[in-house]
């Protein structure tokens, strides 16, 4: 989000300087906009700050299944849920946000209410977190496991041959707008 916000800044300005004047106004390129899925924010595992290697709070996309779970067992949940009796409140809870991430609706109204009537536990409701996250990661760890390094790089080196005639066509349209019209082909 930071640095789509500095993208943002950068067309605002551009777009103020370059856009031409009166009824030539137009705006020379569009502001990108976020598109954020339901869980945009997901902490670390110690529910303080975001994921980061060195804090040591992450839990890995390709972590072995035992791995994942052993750290997704000991993330930080609801601080009022001392007892299994203890009702949760999933909306301010880490391991929710990931449900509505990974889980279906159905289940997420299963988590709110079997949470907050303390009819689950918080391993329980890991647990359930846990198999939505295997359904989706088993088929990738099998992809990725059949993926060699050469065909990341040929991918790698696709991506960066469609890339370039476009990064060729924006910087035209910038010395176009700039008024470097010999620098513009
Ligand atoms: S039951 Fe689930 S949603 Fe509720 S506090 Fe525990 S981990 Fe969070």
């Amino acid at each position: 989000m930071q640095r789509l916000e500095l993208a943002r800044e950068t067309v605002r300005r551009f777009n103020h300087r370059f856009s031409g004047e009166g009824k030539n106004k137009r705006p020379v390129f569009v502001e990108p906009k976020p598109r954020l899925s339901p869980s945009p924010r997901i902490m670390g595992t110690d529910g303080l700050t975001k994921m980061s290697k060195s804090k040591g709070n992450t839990i890995e996309v390709f972590d072995e299944p035992k791995v994942f779970w052993d750290k997704l067992k000991r993330a930080y949940t609801d601080p009022q849920r001392q007892k299994l009796s203890d009702p949760g409140r999933p909306e301010i809870c880490n391991i929710f946000t990931m449900h509505k991430a990974m889980s279906s609706k159905e289940t997420q109204d299963e988590v709110v209410a079997n949470c907050t009537s303390a009819k689950w536990g918080c391993v329980d409701c890991k647990k359930v977190l846990f198999d939505n996250f295997e359904k989706e990661l088993i088929p990738l760890r099998a992809k990725r496991a059949a993926l060699s390094m050469d065909e990341v790089r040929q991918m790698l080196g696709d991506g960066a041959s469609k890339a370039r005639p476009l990064a060729v066509e924006t910087m035209k349209e910038v010395r176009a707008a700039m008024g470097l019209g010999s620098l513009a082909t």
